[in-house]
């Protein structure tokens, strides 16, 4: 109504104009005014005959456009492509007369079943090429006669597969590059008879709207996984650089220590036997101490690779736990921190290896040691229930804030607190910790307070 308004006085205009005459524009502007006053008021009007005249004369019309839009609006909610595979099955159920409809989703080649009404035909097929593209450029393939007044007769191979498989129609659904997403099959009306043309048009148009919601949440996922991948690749960067940090912080120490006593020794040649035993006894506790580290590393990569082996055997709880603080008594020394232990004489053995659970105490005594700055008192005890051999590794340090319990026991996990910024380490030490106990059908948990201190307390069955 405006572009038409705005025509008529641009014509009148210029025509006016053009004879010589004079515009009196107040009085065109008023034609104006109330030529929109009235479409406007007739437009509704306009809305209703045309409802009423739709509905009486045109009935099956209205309620096709109904039924579209309610599918398409069901169609348009799904959340993700299983979702819109089960909404298309369910909605075309209700408005045709099929006897089945099955919709297979492509997986690289193999359609595989994803949602179902009636007595599906096929759980998964392979679909020969030729066909593959014939469906990637049709709207829909059907059998002869299956739909009213619709003859095809360009391709004689869908007509024989569509037979094999049981099917009247199948109906593609392609992105607009082409590729076939899925495919829906449809059996003939269960009375016998053939689809109208109506039903045909329904299956065809809700397939179209169903391919192009498939397209965007497929886009979707597709960008969405990326995103993800990136996040972990970068995460993964930031992992290996604080890997990397830590492991040579942890190195760094124990070489400075070895370098300096072993120069002091080949300088002095006249040092006193006392020191000189001091210093290789120092030399000798800090090689141990890189080993153990190194030893983390690759046993942790033995486990990554599943290539860890365990040498079973009835062992002596109380004489592994010696052997651990054994290993650990010159660094526990070193730090001038109290190391007691507690093993009452009598225990029960467990069916155990024995280095393996050897490593897993030294790591525990390394933490509680490595973990305490100002109070370094840290106890291991180790007793029995009857069934189980319980080995409690309790320390008074730092704590564990209560957010990181959870993660703690993943590889390359370190809490990153500011104060402990100096303590080396590869993350690696729980992680190795609970592999090595689970592999023993034991189990590891720990308390924990900020401030004042931790427990981790290891159970394993004893032998039978
Ligand atoms: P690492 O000690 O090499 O960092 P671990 O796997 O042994 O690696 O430990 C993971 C994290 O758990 C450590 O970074 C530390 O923050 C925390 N943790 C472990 N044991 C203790 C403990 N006894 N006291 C406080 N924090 C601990």
């Amino acid at each position: 109504s405006f572009l038409i308004a705005t025509t008529y006085i641009v014509t009148v205009m210029l025509t006016t104009s053009l004879i010589g005459g004079s515009v009196i524009f107040e009085e065109y502007l008023f034609i104006v005014i109330v030529t929109l006053l009235v479409a406007a008021a007739f437009n509704p009007l306009r809305n209703r005959i045309q409802k009423v005249v739709d509905e009486a004369i045109f009935s099956a019309r209205v309620n096709f456009r109904d039924i579209l839009r309610s599918l398409s609006d069901r169609l348009r909610a799904a959340l993700s492509p299983d979702e819109v595979f089960r909404n298309l099955v369910d909605g075309l159920s209700l408005h045709t007369e099929a006897s089945f409809i099955t919709a297979f989703v492509n997986t690289r080649g193999t359609f595989r079943r994803t949602a179902s009404w009636g007595d599906s035909p096929a759980k998964e097929f392979f679909l020969p090429n030729s066909l593959l593209t014939g469906l990637a450029n049709v709207k829909a393939l059907a059998r002869n006669n299956a739909v009213a007044g619709r003859r095809n007769d360009e391709s004689f191979e869908h007509e024989e597969w569509l037979g094999r498989i049981g099917a009247d129609l199948v109906l593609p659904l392609r992105t607009e590059a082409k590729e076939v997403l899925g495919i829906v099959l449809v059996g003939g009306p269960s009375s016998g008879q053939r689809f109208d043309e109506d039903e045909f048009e329904l299956l065809v148009e809700v397939c179209s709207i169903a391919s192009e919601v498939l397209e965007r949440l497929i886009l979707q996922e597709r960008i969405f996984l990326e995103n993800e991948e990136k996040r972990r690749l970068e995460e993964l960067g930031q992992l290996k650089t604080f890997f990397v940090s830590s492991v040579s912080h942890e190195l760094r120490m124990p070489l400075t220590s070895i370098r300096m006593f072993a120069e002091t020794l080949r300088r002095h040649q006249t040092i006193g036997k006392k020191k000189q035993r001091e210093y290789l006894e120092i030399i000798e506790g800090e090689s141990e101490r890189l080993a153990r580290l190194i030893e983390n590393v690759l046993d942790f990569s033995k486990v990554e690779r599943g290539v860890k082996e365990y040498n079973f055997a009835d062992t002596k709880p109380g004489i592994v736990a010696q052997k651990a603080v054994k290993a650990m008594s010159y660094q526990f020394e070193n730090a001038h921190a109290k190391l007691r232990v507690s093993t009452p004489r009598r225990l029960p053995r467990i069916h155990a290896d024995a280095d393996a659970i050897e490593e897993v105490l030294i790591n525990l005594l390394s933490n509680a040691l490595k973990y305490s700055t100002t109070t370094k008192d840290v106890s291991l005890k180790v007793r029995s229930n009857g069934s189980q051999v319980l080995f409690e590794v309790k320390d008074k340090g730092v704590g564990i804030p209560e957010s990181e319990h959870g993660k703690i026991f993943e590889a390359f996990y370190r809490v990153r607190d500011g104060q402990l910024a100096q303590v080396g380490g590869a993350g690696l030490g729980l992680a190795l910790v609970k592999h090595i106990v689970e592999a023993h059908s034991g189990t590891i948990s720990f308390t924990s307070t900020v401030g004042k201190g931790s427990t981790f307390t290891i159970s394993l069955p004893v032998s039978k």
